[in-house]
């Protein structure tokens, strides 16, 4: 019987989920989902100098709105527990100790400013540096308080990485790395063995820049007498131009900042994913159902994948529009609630469903309900330069913007009903009538109810403002531009 899938996400809080970080979650999320595994949430709290108070509920709080469930780990429990590093000392000791009585790791007496000596003067005499060529002679049992060092055996290591391919390194790379900490606390080299070892891992998914530490883990997996899990390394997402890693300057943002910008999870997902890996179709949007199905790991790139903020907003577009069509206004309104406008506060929810469903389609982010669409909920001030610079006005004297403003408020009064077909048959009358062209007639009435940069189709946007704000909008502006 082939041994059950099992992966996990282990990160450290030391901070926000940083966008370059969350693949490390959604592809073992995936690789154990598809397989019916486990997919365990760990927390990786032993380096106590970079804790950041609140960093565990936010990663939990991400994982949560990305819809990245974890099957063990902490609030859901399992039979691996507890899921904080900190809260697994003794087993670190335990093992500790395992490898102390195999003659595979020893405790280090040497004082701080001694290693630093010993740096120093290799560096001087241009020799790498490593440990193991200043082993102390005399070693003292250890007891939490002192390091505990790993025994290290120079020799050559040959690995394969589902991604990046079979791998080798030679005996310069292995060194007496530190096990246990003199605060008692594990290194992350040694606790993540242990953990994954403990837990069942099986498949090691995590950022590419762990790889140069592979060959101490797999002699630490062998000093262990345990068998090596898979190991997935994913290369670095890298900034949108050249070929630096994405970092914070190049607008890398925390995955919480996204979703206050009105990135919608199925759009971020969709979009991470996609990031590094494809099914080797053309299609672009997935459903976390679909990426379960569809994700394959000898699909995953070996080389890294620029973040493209457009292609994000692109993304998010399409999934806006999706899911509105999919599920319908009444349920995807409430995902909009703490993006409208401050002016649309006591505004009816009736109405702000009808102004959303003739904007849905414009949308790239949610937060974009705050920039256009103000004039639904509050007459817009007038800018009569608007319309006289316009680029299929200016050819026009205010007097006879101001005369084509009477004749389509005359004819939008004597409309019976007041709704889009009604109002879309009242606008190709008055074209014919007045004999002047859409873009012109168009643009001064959609500037006129709106003086906004952009409205829906202006059938839409006249029914849903009524008749009442609409003649008022244009006398309004008549007014102003007669006077002028
Ligand atoms: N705690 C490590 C980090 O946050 C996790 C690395 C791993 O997945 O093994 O980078």
């Amino acid at each position: 019987m082939t041994k059950q899938i099992t992966t996990r996400f282990a990160p450290s809080p030391t901070g926000y989920i940083h966008i370059g970080n969350v693949r490390s979650a959604i592809y073992p999320y995936l690789i154990a989902k598809q397989s019916g595994g486990t997919f365990i949430l760990r927390i990786e709290d032993t380096d106590q100098a970079r804790y950041v108070e609140g960093a565990t509920d936010l990663i939990k709080s991400t994982l949560q709105w990305l819809g990245l469930d974890w099957d063990e780990g902490p609030e859901v429990g399992g039979p691996h527990g507890p899921y904080f590093q900190t809260e697994r000392l003794e087993l670190y000791h335990q093992w500790a100790r395992k490898l102390i009585a195999a003659g595979r790791a020893y405790a280090d007496p040497t004082p701080s400013e001694t290693i630093a000596a010993y740096r120093a003067a290799d560096q001087a005499a241009k020799i790498p540096y490593l440990y193991r060529n200043h082993r102390p002679t005399q070693t003292p049992e250890w007891h939490p308080g002192i390091p505990l060092r790993f025994k290290s055996e120079p020799k050559n290591y040959q690995w394969q990485d589902l991604v990046m391919g079979d791998l080798k390194t030679g005996p310069e790379v292995l060194d007496d790395i530190v096990l246990i900490k003199a605060d008692g606390l594990p290194t992350y080299n040694f606790a993540h063995i242990i953990d994954d070892l403990e837990m069942g891992v099986t498949h090691i998914c995590r950022g590419v820049e762990y790889l140069s530490s592979m060959p101490n883990y797999l002699a630490l997996y062998e000093a262990l007498g345990v068998e090596r899990p898979y190991f997935i390394s994913l290369p670095h997402i890298l900034a949108p131009n050249g070929n630096k890693k994405l970092g914070k300057r190049d607008g890398a943002k925390s995955v919480d900042l996204y979703r206050q910008e009105g990135i919608l999870p199925e759009a971020m997902l969709n979009f991470l994913a996609c990031l590094g890996w494809n099914d080797g179709t053309e299609q672009e949007l997935y459903t976390k159902e679909e990426l379960i199905t569809k994700f394959r790991i000898d699909h995953i790139q070996n080389s890294g994948a620029h973040f493209d903020e457009v292609k994000l907003l692109w993304t998010n577009g399409q999934w806006i529009r999706r899911l509105f069509d999919e599920q319908g206004i009444d349920q995807f309104y409430p995902r909009t609630i703490d993006f409208w406008p401050e002016v649309a506060t006591s505004a009816p929810e009736e109405y702000k469903k009808r102004v959303l469903s003739i904007i849905y389609d414009r949308l790239k982010t949610l937060s974009d309900l705050r920039a256009m669409t103000d004039y639904f909920f509050v007459d817009p001030k007038i800018n009569l330069a608007e319309l006289t610079t316009n680029k299929f006005l200016k050819k026009f004297s205010e007097t006879e913007l101001g005369q084509l403003l009477t004749t389509s408020i005359d004819a939008l009064k004597q409309l019976q009903t007041w709704d889009a077909t009604s109002i879309q048959n009242t606008l190709n009358q008055l074209l014919v009538d007045t004999g002047k062209k859409t873009a012109e007639l168009f643009s001064l009435i959609r500037i006129s109810v709106s003086f906004a940069p952009f409205s829906p189709a202006l059938d839409l946007t006249l029914d849903v403002l009524g008749r009442e704000t609409v003649l008022a909008r244009l006398g309004a502006v008549r007014t102003a531009i007669l006077r002028d």
